[in-house]
């Protein structure tokens, strides 16, 4: 079979691409539905953009590489899409929109935008070699059957490497190695933390704090758990954190807790500095710190201590022991090297026709819809280019 273009992966980029490639465009993927990740994204209601998504929400070897793709398709682009098929969206905070009913009507809206475009789809296809000599050979294994299909142009949209549970194979790194082009090691961003026992007591505790790890810091909740820390602070740190590093955290980021304990010792200056930290911080999180902290009443604490005490709690260094890895990682982060490739076009600029799109390349967003706003723009950016004859 001969196409023009062969797209390498039905998720959020690879549908979105096959929307807009032109005519003679097949996807392929091995998983029984298209889009899985999609279907169970935001709780299953799919976090698609985020209304400020720009730039800086991004990571990648290349900060302006991004610049391109989501400046000519911005989340206002995918939020007309969106309300073109009637689908019904809320913020829910920080500008993240999701739908208001299912994640499934995103998978539903990409698939009517393929067919509308003519593209076709194979699942449950696996994904055997791929060669080039002048076209792209892909072989393939189809209802038990080996078929080979040439195409002009081929996308990598396999993603990364997270989840593997959910079909995540790492194909387009080993296909992008194949062709010459460098990758920037993979690893899992949007991961929980694990700190082994140590936080076992705390287990179930949530609270607000703003949290980092050599990057910027992310005022949300963070929860601990029986294997360590997890909630969206952590997890967006956790793409800024590498082995051996610490992260800080501020148990208290809305309030100075030097002034509420300067405040409480004027008013109740014979009360337990712990009692009066359990009113502000939550109370098993207090005793767990007990240790650490001085056994004196408020009135016999000097300005200077309670400034230590609070500077502690406000910049708590932690030092976890690993991440929960690609097993439970939102994203992967690293990927196919930006260097390589056309900011415009997605384009490989060693090998004609190559390109490569979504989580796969070295491009990875913050938690808050900005992954998928990636795979839109970086779809849309390959698709559009390939339709126009790139
Ligand atoms: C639990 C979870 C929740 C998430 N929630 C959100 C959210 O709400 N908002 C957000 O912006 N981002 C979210 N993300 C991240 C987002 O899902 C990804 O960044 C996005 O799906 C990447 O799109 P992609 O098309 O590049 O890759 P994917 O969507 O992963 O698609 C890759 C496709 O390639 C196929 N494939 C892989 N290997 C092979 C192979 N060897 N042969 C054939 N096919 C193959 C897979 O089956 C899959 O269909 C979430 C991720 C997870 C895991």
């Amino acid at each position: 079979m001969q196409v023009n273009t062969l797209i390498l992966g039905a998720g959020a980029a690879g549908m979105m691409a096959a929307a807009h490639a032109g005519p003679s465009t097949l996807v392929v993927d091995h998983a029984r539905a298209p889009g899985e990740k999609i279907r169970i994204s935001g709780g299953g209601r799919c976090n698609f953009t985020n209304l400020y998504a720009e730039p800086a929400n991004f990571i990648s070897g290349n900060p302006h590489f991004m610049k391109s793709a989501l400046s000519r398709y911005t989340q206002w682009d995918f939020i007309d899409l969106v309300n073109s098929h009637g689908i019904a969206w809320h913020e829910k905070t920080l500008g993240q929109l999701f739908c208001d009913d299912s994640a499934r009507q995103i998978v539903a809206l990409l698939r009517a935008e393929m067919d509308r475009a003519g593209a076709q789809m194979w699942l449950q296809t696996s994904i055997d070699s791929v060669t080039h000599d002048g076209e792209f050979r892909v072989t393939l294994t189809r209802d038990g059957r080996s078929t080979v299909v040439t195409a002009h142009h081929l996308i990598l949209a396999t993603g990364g490497k997270s989840i593997p549970k959910m079909g995540a194979t790492g194909l387009a790194y080993r296909i992008a190695e194949q062709f010459g082009l460098p990758l920037v090691t993979p690893r899992p961003g949007l991961v929980p933390l694990t700190f082994g026992d140590t936080f076992k007591p705390l287990a179930g505790i949530a609270l607000p704090s703003r949290i980092s790890a050599n990057g910027p810091a992310f005022t949300e909740a963070a929860l601990f758990t029986h294997r360590g820390l997890s909630g969206p602070a952590v997890l967006q740190a956790s793409s800024y954190w590498t082995e051996g590093e610490t992260i800080t955290l501020d148990l208290s980021p809305d309030a100075s807790l030097f002034d509420l304990l300067k405040t409480a010792r004027q008013t109740a200056g014979r009360r337990s500095l712990t009692t009066v930290l359990s009113q502000h911080l939550p109370a098993r999180l207090v005793v767990y710190l007990d240790d650490d902290l001085p056994k004196s009443n408020l009135a016999d604490l000097s300005d200077a201590k309670l400034a230590q005490i609070a500077d502690r709690l406000h910049h708590w260094q932690l030092t976890p022991a690993g991440s929960e890895g690609y097993r439970t990682a939102e994203v992967t982060l690293g990927g196919i090297d930006t260097d390589a490739l056309n900011s415009a076009t997605m384009e490989a600029k060693t090998v004609p026709g190559l390109f490569a799109i979504g989580e796969a390349v070295d491009v990875t967003g913050w938690l808050g819809g900005y992954n998928f706003q990636w795979a839109w723009s970086s779809g849309w950016a390959a698709g559009t280019a390939i339709a126009a004859g790139c």
